[in-house]
């Protein structure tokens, strides 16, 4: 019988540690529809300078920050370019489409998480009263815990520019990328118009996203999440562990890229698990029928718990996953395969 679990479903289950939790209790807050909250401006200051646009504005939810720049950009009968990959199309119960009038183009991701540039091109739409008005390329870094290439990055923005589309980045794991490439989140995000930021990912915060862009997109936003219901109060409270995240825990998402490493190495010694080595915290692999639902189970048993189902799992790594929770991890799939 195991008591602990060791969670590598998502770095979505971490939890506030003490630091983060004073610094929570400490925040001076307001109401922060009436832009009186200086924790939230403050993490809205702060996010928007990491990204280097001009303003942010502080969200309950990476969805809903994916939304609302949607349809900042867009209005009724316009489209947005996406991958078929992309949160933003594929896992946000077509938010665009049902509360914004927002028509998706989606398009097949390359392997590395790319939209070919050929494709985007293809999508594009000519004026022409048969066809939705194609405003916006959406592109998501990391991508299943892929880092896009920066070159091709650089590219794609500049197609969007050169045929008059906006540019809309979800950042969700933008600071994991900017960790595992070695280049500055500021770098990364150049010249998209906005970039969607989640803090309660690998940052560890509880709750909170920060969608940034130009003064008059963030005034356009405000308006979006006060009518989804978005406007919060005394905000300060949560905010304030999003600054927090920023401060103490950027650095140290390396160490989940190195765990995250170390773990995919050592499953894939496994012959029944075909692993895809990570870039970041995100480890996907394939266990062979005939053991999938045999190793699945011994995981559980044991107390691990992964993503997934008909043997394609999804392992992440985390701040609240240490040394021990891979030890762990490898010695249950050890055990495993010399029983089978
Ligand atoms: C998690 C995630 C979101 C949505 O964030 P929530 O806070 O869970 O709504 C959006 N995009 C990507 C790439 C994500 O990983």
């Amino acid at each position: 019988m195991t008591t602990r679990r060791y969670d590598f479903r998502s770095d979505t289950v971490t939890r506030p540690d003490a630091g983060m939790r004073a610094a929570m209790a400490d925040a001076p807050v307001g109401d922060d529809v009436y832009g009186e909250d200086e924790t939230v401006a403050a993490l809205e200051a702060e996010v928007a300078g990491l990204t280097g646009k001009a303003s942010g504005v502080f969200l309950p939810s990476g969805t809903q920050s994916n939304l609302i720049a949607l349809m900042s950009h867009c209005g009724r009968g316009d489209e947005f370019i996406a991958g078929q990959d992309a949160h933003a199309y594929k896992y946000e119960a077509g938010g665009a489409a049902v509360l914004g009038s927002i028509q998706p183009q989606p398009i097949e991701n390359a392997p590395d998480g790319s939209l070919p540039l050929e494709k985007i091109v293809a999508a594009i739409k000519p004026e022409d009263i048969h066809f939705a008005r194609t405003k916006l390329l959406a592109l998501e870094n990391t991508i299943g815990g892929k880092v896009l290439p920066q070159s091709y990055v650089a590219d794609a923005v500049a197609l969007a520019w050169r045929h008059g589309l906006a540019t809309h980045l979800d950042g969700a794991r933008i600071v994991n990328a900017a960790v595992a490439s070695n280049r500055s989140v500021k770098e990364l995000t150049e010249g998209f118009d906005s970039v969607s930021v989640c803090l309660s990912k690998g940052l560890g915060a509880p709750v909170g996203s920060v969608l940034v862009g130009d003064a008059d997109f963030i005034a356009r936003a405000r308006r979006m999440r006060k009518m989804l219901g978005g406007g919060m109060r005394q905000a300060g409270i949560v905010a304030a562990a999003g600054l927090y995240a920023l401060k103490h825990n950027v650095a140290r998402l390396a160490d989940d890229h190195a765990r995250a490493r170390r773990l995919a190495e050592g499953l894939a010694r496994h012959e029944a698990l075909t692993v895809e080595m990570p870039q970041t915290n995100i480890i996907f692999l394939t266990a062979d029928g005939s053991v999938a639902k045999g190793f699945a189970d011994h995981l559980a048993a044991e107390g691990i718990l992964v993503s997934g189902r008909y043997g394609q799992q999804r392992w992440v790594t985390h701040k609240d996953i240490g040394d021990d929770a891979i030890e762990v991890a490898l010695d249950a799939a050890e055990k495993f395969f010399a029983s089978v």
